[in-house]
């Protein structure tokens, strides 16, 4: 096959948009797509950037062979393909000595999760390998399905759906062996362990050990084989599912934790903790004439945390208040019984859940001596969370990233390259980033102040205050002002935002509790006093000494978001960006709405704008040569200068004009597709 067919016209559409003539048209880059769907490639570049296409079906392109292929081959080569983005972010690497990170985004279900999964196994085959290494190397593999069980679970979207964000960072010694790797997770869907909507589950770990743990493990935990007997697994009423194999899952997951050093002790631990958040969802309360709650059995208790019995008991039915210098016991009615409860089965999962990856990166730390050497390689996973706020919040911002390093990297490439840099109109959406982050003005902070004034501030108090202040913003629309801004009307306990992407409404229910977090302080207290060693280093005693108020749930994410651009900002980015093909997980098919919806959002159009804002196609001059040396008597068979000077003679042979193209330093620079594709004709005629 010929290893340039990139420039090629054919029956499988062009598999990098920079060639595609009608480059501002919605229409042919959605035809382009489905054109290459329909024939299982579901691959297509952007420049660097890589577009790929859910099919929803295996496909034979990640076999051993594949990755042979791509191992080391220059990007635009082959055709498009994960691997060859993996392949060439590494070498980037090692012969740029910079630090990279690829950034995978899209909607749920879209196959961010499997990407990363692809990257990590290509690494996992094509880097150098020794002994060493390849316990770094397994243990990062196998941080995996432990993660994806924590923190995975069935949604409506997508069977296997990741409920919490994380990065990645792998770190290479300066021969390109893996030496080490730090994992970061945020955000992880703390509310879904108590409630789940109808056809999602709980995450996939309780189904695991229910249905696969071994029956000594159960009995000792106090659990029954039976997933419906569980009120935390039976919300969604789908504990079944066909795609899903909790049995065998269980054995994985086991083999897992012990390739990343869990013994039989640690193990015991955490599956108490499990097994304990379980039986908290069977406290059930009744009410009592004055409608305070009580507890008609302590069976459930006794199986949780290892703590006393009376102790809990109390825990979970009065709050303790403290006046002056006592301490008064108040009852809880029956709703504030349910709230203690689960939030306290939200702060242990939560808990424990960052425990583990801190466990993790215990085990992933290098155990290499020159760490100096280092070069850093950050994957990221922008996964859709709790919060849907703070997640598009989270896009906002990597969208800001992604348009300052896009037009920074066009930038460098034409000053390297000594062409004058030609400025690109874009949309700048550093105004949504400031009504949502601004110090003191922001959305985030408007939220943080109702949370902290004490008494009377409710979900709608924070809208009136919102309203008050951004009221004028033109990216901000309340119930008051729609019918100026937009045409559109909205609820009155609803707020707009208008995102870069498109509008989103949001409904300010549970903002302050969400944002809040509270876990009652006595009910910490009582934390506290369990054997599990886990559950001590989850909850440390430091922590209830502090006066100060722990931050909120909104500004811990804003804080972690601004400190992963600062580290990112000085990286060199690569983009893989998912696309769902249909709402139905259906192979083959390509529902042409959903797509055109995605394209808009994730900016694709936008990209491809600014990159082809100068000149759509740019290659080495030893490249270019190679291939079209061909239609030049001057250059063929041989050229014995300069590879710059061969290109000129052969463009000008070939009648370039002078606004078609320019000469950079080593790469020859050309405006229009039209002109590439007209010498590519050429070539295909005369050989
Ligand atoms: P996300 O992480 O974006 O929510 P996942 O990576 O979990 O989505 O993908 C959802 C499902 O789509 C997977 O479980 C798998 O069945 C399918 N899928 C995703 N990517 C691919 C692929 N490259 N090849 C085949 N199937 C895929
Ligand atoms: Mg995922």
């Amino acid at each position: 096959f010929d290893p340039y067919a990139l420039i090629a016209r054919d029956r499988v559409g062009i598999q990098d948009f920079v060639l595609l003539d009608a480059h501002n048209s919605e229409t042919a880059f959605l035809d382009n797509l489905k054109k290459r769907f329909t024939e299982d490639l579901i691959y297509t570049y952007i420049g660097t950037l890589l577009i790929s296409v859910n099919p929803y079906k295996e496909l034979d392109i990640y076999t051993k062979k594949q990755m042979d292929l791509y191992m080391g081959v220059n990007f635009f080569e082959l055709p498009p393909h994960i691997y060859a983005l993996a392949d060439n972010v590494y070498h980037t690497m090692l012969s740029e000595t910079n630090n990279n990170f690829i950034l995978i985004s899209g909607e749920s279900g879209a196959g961010k999760t499997e990407a990363s999964k692809k990257i990590l196994q290509y690494y996992a085959v094509s880097c150098p390998s020794s002994t060493l290494m390849d316990t770094v190397r397994d243990r990062m593999l196998m941080s995996n399905p432990v993660l994806e069980a924590f923190g995975n679970a069935k949604t409506m979207k997508n069977d296997n759906s990741s409920r919490f964000g994380k990065y990645m960072d792998i770190q290479f010694d300066c021969q390109g062996d893996a030496v080490g790797g730090h994992i970061l997770s945020y955000l992880l869907e703390k509310s879904r362990v108590v409630h789940q909507n109808h056809g999602e589950r709980n995450f996939h770990i309780f189904y695991q050990l229910v249905e696969g743990g071994e029956e000594d493990l159960l009995r000792h935990l106090g659990l029954e084989k039976d997933t419906k007997r569980y009120s935390y697994l039976v919300q969604g009423e789908c504990s079944n599912v066909s795609s899903i194999n909790d049995k065998d899952d269980w054995k994985t997951v086991k083999n897992a934790l012990s390739v990343i050093d869990f013994d039989a002790n640690d193990i015991e631990h955490l599956f108490g903790i499990i097994a304990s958040v379980l039986h908290l969802g069977n406290v059930h309360f009744d009410g009592d004439t004055k409608g305070y709650a009580t507890l008609n059995t302590n069976a459930a208790l006794r199986w949780l945390l290892e703590i006393h019995v009376q102790v809990l008991h109390e825990a979970l039915t009065f709050r303790k208040i403290e006046a002056k210098s006592e301490e008064v016991l108040s009852p809880f009615t029956v709703d504030h019984a349910i709230y203690a409860r689960d939030a306290l089965a939200k702060a242990i999962y939560g808990r424990a859940f960052t425990w583990l990856v801190n466990r993790i990166n215990e085990s992933l730390e290098n155990r290499i001596i020159c760490v100096h050497d280092l070069i850093d390689f950050l994957l990221i996973l922008c996964v859709l969370s709790f919060e849907q706020f703070c997640i598009n919040y989270c896009n906002e911002k990597l969208q800001q990233l992604f348009i300052q390093l896009t037009l920074k990297a066009e930038q460098e490439e034409y000053e390297a390259e000594g062409i004058g840099w030609e400025p690109v109109q874009f949309f700048n959406n550093k105004i949504i980033c400031d009504l949502v982050e601004e110090k003191h003005r922001g959305i985030i902070s408007v939220l943080d102040e109702e949370c902290m004034r004490p008494g009377d501030a409710t979900d709608l108090t924070f809208l009136d205050k919102l309203e008050e202040k951004m009221g004028n913003h033109p990216h901000f629309v309340t119930h008051k002002l729609a019918d100026k801004k937009t045409r559109k009307s909205l609820e009155r306990g609803d707020f707009r935002l208008l995102h870069y992407a498109g509008e989103v409404t949001y409904c300010v229910v549970g903002f302050i509790d969400k944002n809040n977090d509270l876990l009652y302080k006595n009910i910490k207290d009582v934390i506290r006093l369990s054997k599990n060693p886990m559950i001590q280093q989850c909850f440390p005693a430091t922590e209830g000494d502090s006066r100060r108020r722990p931050e909120t749930v909104a500004t811990q994410f804003k804080n972690s978001l601004l400190r992963l651009m600062e580290i990112l900002t000085a990286k060199e980015a690569w983009y893989v960006r998912c696309l769902k093909s249909n709402d139905n997980k259906q192979p083959g098919t390509f529902d042409e709405v959903l797509v055109r919806h995605q394209v808009k959002y994730l900016g694709l159009m936008e990209h491809l704008r600014v990159r082809r804002a100068g000149f759509a196609y740019r290659r080495r001059y030893e490249v270019f040569l190679k291939r079209y040396k061909a239609l030049c008597p001057a250059t063929w068979p041989h050229w014995k200068g300069v590879p710059a000077d061969g290109v000129e003679k052969l463009v000008q042979h070939l009648g370039y004009q002078p606004d078609e193209y320019k000469m950079g330093k080593t790469k020859i620079f050309i405006r229009y597709a039209r002109t590439l594709f007209a010498t590519e004709d050429a070539f295909e005629m005369c050989k």
